[in-house]
């Protein structure tokens, strides 16, 4: 599969990995829109948001519980963060498999875009 992000779970493309579990992997994104720029991803192909069943419903608690995670460990819990997915051309999501952005150490903008 023509998959940047499964590439990445394979080891084909190197990335900085921050947690990894049999369900998801976690990994620095490669242009940082903040100090702390991370993305959750499930291991599982998925495309989008929309392509989550009822049965995938314990799989994005479980990502947000690793955001939750990584958001204390990366020392942005306590001042504050946004997590951000991304779905479909207007959403603004450019790689095609499903991932939560984990944004923080700065200021964020009020707006939502
Ligand atoms: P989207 O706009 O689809 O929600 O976000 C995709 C994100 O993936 C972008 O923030 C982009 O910087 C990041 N990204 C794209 N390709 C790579 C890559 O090869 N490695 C890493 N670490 N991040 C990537
Ligand atoms: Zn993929």
């Amino acid at each position: 599969m023509d998959c940047i992000f499964c590439k990445i779970i394979a080891g084909q493309i190197p990335s900085d990995v921050v947690y990894t579990d049999n369900k998801v992997i976690a990994f620095r994104d490669i242009n940082p829109l903040a100090p702390v720029h991370l993305l959750i991803i499930p291991r599982e192909h998925i495309t989008t948001l929309n392509d989550i069943s009822e049965q995938e419903t314990m799989l994005m608690g479980h990502m947000l519980q690793v955001a939750r995670q990584l958001a204390k460990q990366h020392g942005i819990a306590t001042k504050g963060y946004r997590v951000v997915i991304n779905c479909g051309p207007q959403g603004g999501q450019v790689v095609q498999h499903l991932h939560m952005h984990l944004l923080g150490g700065r200021e964020l903008s009020g707006g939502m875009g």
